[in-house]
């Protein structure tokens, strides 16, 4: 490689609070336009916006969780811009002293070795609204409508240092912070609602050589696969403008997903621009030492450790054990059935086929399944008990699933009880021999797998009730016999 990618990652997440940053108009994502506002939130004069707690809370456990330094004394600037998306004609924002700094997250590079991403500031700010075009009756034929919803909602900004070197990094870097953020319960990163969102900074340089290239900055990229492969077509459109003899230029692009190539959006804005100053409405952030360790020592077992304990602990090949912790709420569904039916395999081969199959049609996340760990348990029983047999367990969770019915409820009023009475199956058994000689024949030949066949029509015939093991030995009871 003759250039070396320098790649860094801003990243914006809203947290999970109840109100708004500074006012109490609910957090919550609502397609109806303009309903969670008020006076603060709409920028009226003469209103007086207070901090949310419980949003500097979350903050907080993010920038521990993310390995930072917590600032004890931090405030809030005004960043100041003119756009109909912020009323007031500024954004509140920490400028000058983060509350975070100084973190970092381990990832896998390349080469699967580990890279320590350094993330340089995690810092707290209020969302703007969001702009809506259409196309209209405005004087250039179109309109734009602004929907304050989410302006005020509170976000942090966290951004790494120059450390990710390639497009693939910059993925493991979002699925990990994502990750971290999830089972923290600081944001539920949804990035199609907008709860997660990604403005990647990119330059080449010599391989070897110490400084840094000119920067592009990429905006607009809704999906962890966008930044990727936005990142794979800037660095080889800066490749070709650096081997042509022509310089980058600083500016921003926009990812068009249609065409998926980068557009220029405008020249970079520069920071000065926003002449930043203290906000002199809002009162400074005071934190005490305890509460930054209270909030460290507070933290959940995060995926990668959890994974681990499930290797060790229940002895899950490692694969299960990446599948169930990819989410935390999906981790906890698991351990919740293993403490009512501990088979842990078993549990992870229901849990990592049918319910995350039946979780994903339902677009449902695995706290909301309605198919109980309770469930679980009570439906593998009936599997050992020779009450259902593993086919008609399928058919059994996908109903309870459906319905929110017990499995029992559903094997009784379906009548599902499995069929292991030696005299009924006889019958069936006697059935299918005599209508298919020429697959006797052949499993007499030595054809074994003409016995599966038989299998299959009894069970076809028991509408797949008949207990296969018994209708195995019966089948070849009567045909050896
Ligand atoms: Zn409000």
């Amino acid at each position: 490689m003759k250039y070396e990618v320098v790649i860094g990652l801003e990243v914006h997440v809203e947290l999970l609070t109840r109100c708004k940053l500074f006012c109490s108009c609910p957090n919550s994502f609502v397609p109806e336009p303009n309903v969670n506002t008020c006076p603060i939130c709409l920028g009226f004069p003469g209103t007086l916006p207070q901090m949310s707690s419980e949003a500097l809370q979350q903050a907080l456990i993010a920038a521990v969780a993310l390995n930072c330094e917590v600032a004890l004394y931090s405030y809030f600037d005004r960043k100041n811009y003119f756009y109909p998306d912020m009323p007031k004609g500024y954004q509140i924002s920490q400028y000058f002293v983060p509350l975070g700094s100084n973190g970092h997250l381990m990832i896998k590079d390349d080469r699967g070795e580990n890279n320590k991403v350094v993330i340089e500031r995690v810092h707290m700010e209020e969302d703007a609204g969001k702009l809506i075009h259409a196309p209209g009756s405005g004087a250039s034929g179109s309109t734009s409508m602004v929907d304050y919803n989410r302006a005020g909602v509170p976000l942090i900004e966290i951004v790494t240092g120059p450390d990710l070197r390639s497009p693939l990094e910059a993925r493991r870097y979002l699925e990990k912070l994502k990750s971290v953020m999830q089972y923290t319960r600081v944001s539920d990163c949804k990035m199609e609602e907008g709860s997660l969102r990604c403005d990647a900074n990119v330059s080449l340089r010599l391989s070897g050589s110490q400084p840094y290239g000119t920067k592009t900055e990429l905006k607009n990229m809704n999906s962890f696969r966008a930044v990727e492969k936005s990142l794979e077509h800037e660095i080889k459109r800066q490749a070709a403008t650096l081997e042509r003899g022509d310089n980058v230029i600083t500016q921003t692009l926009r990812w068009d997903e249609n065409t998926q190539e980068t557009i220029v959006m405008r020249g970079k804005l520069e920071a000065q621009d926003y002449r930043c100053f203290a906000d002199p409405e809002l009162a400074p952030i005071k934190l005490k030492a305890e509460e930054v360790e209270k909030a460290r020592e507070a933290l959940p077992e995060m995926a990668e450790a959890r994974a681990q304990r499930f290797i060790n602990d229940y002895k899950l090949p490692e694969y299960d054990a990446g599948v169930l912790t990819a989410s935390r709420s999906l981790a906890d569904y698991f351990e919740s059935c293993l403490k009512l039916y501990n088979n842990p395999k078993e549990v992870s081969n229901w849990v990592m086929g049918e319910i995350c199959a039946h979780l994903n049609n339902a677009g449902l996340d695995a706290g909301q399944c309605p198919f109980q760990p309770e469930d679980m348990a009570e439906l593998l029983k009936m599997i050992d008990d020779d009450l259902i047999n593993g086919k008609i367990a399928k058919e059994v969770l996908e109903k309870a699933f459906l319905s929110g019915k017990s499995p029992r409820q559903v094997v009784e009023e379906e009548n599902l009880v499995q069929i292991s009475d030696h005299s009924e199956l006889e019958a069936i058994v006697n059935q299918v021999i005599k209508d298919n000689p020429d697959s006797i024949e052949s499993y007499r030949g030595g054809k074994t797998r003409a016995l599966g066949f038989l299998v299959g029509q009894v069970m076809k015939a028991t509408g797949g009730k008949a207990n296969p093991q018994l209708v195995n030995e019966l089948l070849i009871k009567k045909i050896d016999g």
